[in-house]
């Protein structure tokens, strides 16, 4: 990856790294920001906000009134219970009191007990009598609490139908709402993914290299990583697409850099020896043979080998000779490493060597 050889440009560029990714931790963490606060945009809706205000409103009355007129009912209810109760009792204690008296006089046969006969019968059939009002105003309150139980019924089922209506209204806004807040998002990042992938394209390269790539880190964040909490059912889909589109152009790009470059080594590898070796960068060229590669083609030779003055696959000279010690020497040298010579002069003095 790195094509720095000297040790200060190296912590440079791994500093450099740093930077970048200082700068993308800091453009996430904007960003999180920012969308973070994207849903107080939209309104909290409720059922309230989708019911038929009037209609509700009349519902919710007729249903405390009924409410409150059972809770009157009940209680008048229990008053009228416990005077019919008060009646039956007298019923009972007066037919016990006139059986008793009846037996006594039906034992000692005085007829003149006959009036009084009379009216004790008459006062039981007074007491029966007013056990049956108490008995039939207890049934009209019940009738009277039954009727407020069902007005009171019939409210609530109507003020349910109206809440119910209101909320499948409430579940479309819902979505509708999803859908806007995901929307936004997207329009936020998606942009930010499309200057992320031109920066890529076309800046990668540049001196302002940590700036671009904590750029790229920050805006694949945002898309994949960021977004998903908030994406809807269906948001999936549009990350899903978007990683494949992204996929394809990158793996495009790397197939067609693959193609150039070998386009590129095709020619280069037609061109004079020299120029070759005058082409390439220094520091590359170093790299490579670090890594025991040919600088010119990228494939393996033996460097150790001191017959190998030529690369055998593509020809490019690797070793040649001081043209003022006759030392063996790399052909990469920019001195000769026994007498100090420069190797330009030497080219110059003596082109025909190598
Ligand atoms: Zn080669
Ligand atoms: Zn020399």
């Amino acid at each position: 990856m790195s094509k720095a050889l000297r040790l200060s440009e190296k912590w440079f560029r791994r500093g450099l790294w740093l930077v970048a990714l200082a700068f993308a931790g800091f453009l996430i963490g904007l960003g999180g920001t920012v969308v973070e606060n994207l849903p107080r945009v939209e309104q909290t809706y409720t059922t309230e906000n989708f019911i038929d205000a009037a209609a509700a409103k009349a519902a919710r009355a007729a249903l405390a009134n009924a409410q409150a007129a059972q809770e009157e009912a009940s209680q008048k209810l229990e008053q009228l219970e416990l005077q019919r109760q008060a009646a039956h009792s007298d019923v009972q204690s007066a037919r016990e009191t006139f059986t008793n008296w009846l037996a006594t006089r039906r034992a000692t046969e005085r007829a003149e007990q006959d009036p009084e006969l009379l009216a004790r019968t008459r006062k039981l059939d007074e007491l029966r009598a007013a056990e049956r009002r108490a008995q039939a105003r207890v049934q009209e309150q019940q009738q009277v609490q039954l009727d407020a139980r069902q007005a009171e019924q019939r409210t609530r089922q109507a003020l349910q139908a109206l809440e119910d209506a209101a909320r499948e209204q409430l579940e479309v806004a819902w979505r509708q709402q999803e859908l806007r807040v995901f929307l936004y998002r997207l329009a936020l990042t998606l942009p930010l993914l499309v200057v992320a992938g031109w920066l890529l394209a076309r800046k990668r390269g540049s001196i302002y290299w940590p700036f671009v790539w904590g750029f790229v880190f920050f805006a694949g964040f945002a898309f994949f990583v960021e977004l998903v909490p908030y994406l809807p059912s269906y948001g999936g889909f549009v990350r899903y697409v978007v990683g494949i589109i992204v996929t394809v152009l990158i793996g495009r790009q790397a197939i067609v850099a693959l193609q150039r470059y070998l386009e590129r080594q095709r020619q280069a590898e037609q061109l004079p020896d020299s120029q070759r070796r005058e082409e390439l960068p220094y520091d590359l060229a170093l790299a490579r043979l670090a890594k025991s590669v040919c600088p010119g083609c990228e494939r393996a030779v033996d460097l150790k080998d001191p017959a190998n003055d030529f690369c055998p696959h593509c020809g490019i000279g690797l070793h040649d000779h001081c043209g003022h010690c006759r030392a063996r020497k790399s052909a990469f040298s920019k001195f000769c490493h026994a007498c100090g010579t420069p190797a330009a002069a030497l080219a110059q003095a003596a082109p025909s060597e190598g």
